[in-house]
């Protein structure tokens, strides 16, 4: 069993029973006592299992101690009841008999706050070789590929702990029950983290869903740079949850460029132990993933294709062959929030005339939707010349579609309109696409803003004060991800769930 740890920085007694007892309620194993700041013993065991550490300076920490002074402290604190006592690398050498000194096993760490060991193999040899106790490696996650490199080092016979600090590391702290770790950190808040990426014992649990981890559970993620500010994971897993699917879902930072997408995926694609199934992909990766699978002669949908853009990834080993997918639920999530809005078919939408504001990914997500189904199209673009190279793009499939200047959007005279600008996302909330003249929208007019923070526009307020019908980006939001979750399991979406996971995020 992986142990969930939570570090407590001691500075007294009293402090250190309140936080002990905080940690137990939240729900860990075993607390970490840092007494790094302690220059003489209090009595802090006897109220939990706890593991010992007097980090010095050298090794990241905060004590100044001399080696003999804090073994020595080390001493007198475990003797009033730890579990283990935590004592580095580099102590240990120069002491190969200090395990004599204590009753309890020790766990000997090593850490390196800038990147990967240099000589990461070795110094894992030198603490496999130890008899006895836990070995412990931390280091700074260069990329994400080296998670893989920690997940490799659970092989040992001996109990290890090996984690990657840093955001592209995350990964490593929740999977570690995945591979069988000892045990891994969780900070009992946010400020209270003792290093780089650790996350607080409510996320583990509640987010990432540490208790239904095991060691077949199937991995899934969003791949993005930047990445800890999406809503996937908390939806996703909430869902996962909803339906008793054996997954977790993650964020997965790889860094920008064609070249860092495609090493993740060929070394991630490679480790079959994490069981990964299935990706979200956003921004800036959703052009690398075409062009990866497309490279791979992997199935993309056609139309995500046309659009230039993948956002979801299957991963069906089971189904034997090249086991990779590639399609696009965006354009779905538009189409269906408009049909399910207006109560009509998407074969209805051939008869209407729609406007779209703005010529970007989502503009171009938009407009390929509508035109295959046989729409008439009208794009608006600060940017004209943007929008008249969509229009010529798209237009002639099925439907229509033409470039207007955005000062004629006034004149315009269409039933639905859809805002895929950013205008009007927060922090500029007073703004509007239309600025304060909107056209004339009436009780028979659809306005849909993509725009979901906030969740109502003004596009939106003034949509509503003119009789309109509206729709806001959660809507879409929550239907390109419920695409993604059928298509990794198999279950309809708990769509429902998936709305008030977002708006209680954004209320946040
Ligand atoms: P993008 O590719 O960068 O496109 C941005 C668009 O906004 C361009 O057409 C740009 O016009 C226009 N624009 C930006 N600032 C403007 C301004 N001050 N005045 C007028 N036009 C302006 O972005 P994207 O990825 O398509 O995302 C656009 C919006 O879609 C985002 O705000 C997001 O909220 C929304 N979205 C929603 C979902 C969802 O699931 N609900 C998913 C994805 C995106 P120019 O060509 O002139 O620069």
């Amino acid at each position: 069993m992986t142990l969930l740890c939570v570090p407590i920085f001691v500075e007294s007694t009293e402090q250190a029973k309140r936080e002990v007892m905080a940690a137990a309620e939240a729900g860990a194993d075993i607390v970490e006592l840092r007494i790094d700041s302690l220059k003489e013993a209090v009595p802090v065991g006897g109220f939990a299992r706890a593991i010992v550490t007097c980090r010095p300076t050298w090794e990241g920490g905060r004590s100044e101690l001399a080696d003999e002074e804090r073994i020595f402290l080390l001493q007198a604190v475990s003797k009033s009841g730890a579990a283990y006592v935590d004592v580095e690398l580099e102590t240990y050498r120069r002491h190969p008999r200090i395990s004599e000194r204590f009753d309890v096993p020790l766990i000997v760490s090593s850490h390196d706050f800038k990147g990967r060991p240099e000589k990461l193999h070795n110094l894992f040899v030198e603490l496999n070789a130890i008899a006895g106790g836990v070995n412990k490696i931390v280091w700074m996650a260069r990329s994400i590929r080296d998670n893989l490199e920690a997940f490799e080092l659970f092989e040992s016979e001996k109990p290890t702990i090996a984690l990657c600090m840093g955001e592209a590391g995350l990964i490593s702290r929740v999977l570690a029950k995945k591979f069988g770790a000892f045990l891994t950190f969780a900070s009992l808040r946010d400020e209270s983290a003792t290093a780089p990426g650790q996350v607080t014992i409510a996320d583990i649990k509640r987010l990432y869903r540490w208790d239904a981890i095991n060691a077949n559970t199937k991995v899934y993620g969003v791949v993005a740079s930047p990445v800890m500010h999406s809503m996937s994971p908390a939806i996703h897993n909430a869902g996962f949850d909803a339906v008793g699917h054996d997954g977790v879902y993650l964020p997965l930072l790889v860094n920008p460029g064609y070249e860092s997408f495609k090493a993740f995926m060929e070394s991630f694609l490679a480790f079959e132990p994490l069981h990964l199934s299935g990706l979200s992909i956003t921004l800036p990766h959703k052009e690398n993933a075409l062009r990866y699978l497309k490279e791979k002669g992997a199935q993309v949908e056609e139309l995500a294709e046309r659009i230039g853009a993948v956002n979801t990834i299957v991963i069906d080993r089971a189904a034997g062959g090249l086991p990779l997918r590639g399609f696009n639920t965006d354009y779905a999530a538009i189409l269906d929030t408009i049909t399910a809005t207006l109560n009509i078919t998407r074969d209805e939408l051939a008869n209407k005339r729609i406007a779209i504001l703005g010529a970007g990914g989502t503009g171009r997500t938009a407009v390929a939707a509508l035109a295959n189904l046989g729409a008439t199209v009208v794009v608006y673009n600060r940017t004209f010349y943007r929008a008249e190279e969509l229009a010529r793009e798209f237009t002639g499939q099925k439907g229509k579609v033409v470039a207007a200047r955005m000062e004629k959007l006034c004149d315009s005279c269409c039933e639905i309109y859809i805002n895929t600008t950013s205008v009007g996302m927060h922090p500029n909330v007073d703004q509007s696409p239309v600025g304060d003249t909107p056209p004339k929208f009436t009780a028979h007019t659809l306005v849909f803003d993509t725009i979901y923070n906030p969740v109502e526009t003004k596009l939106l307020q003034q949509a509503k004060s003119a009789g309109a019908k509206t729709v806001g980006g959660i809507e879409m939001f929550v239907r390109q991800a419920a695409g993604q979750f059928e298509a990794w399991t198999g279950t309809p979406a708990p769509l429902d769930l998936f709305k008030r996971v977002v708006q209680s995020k954004l209320q946040k």
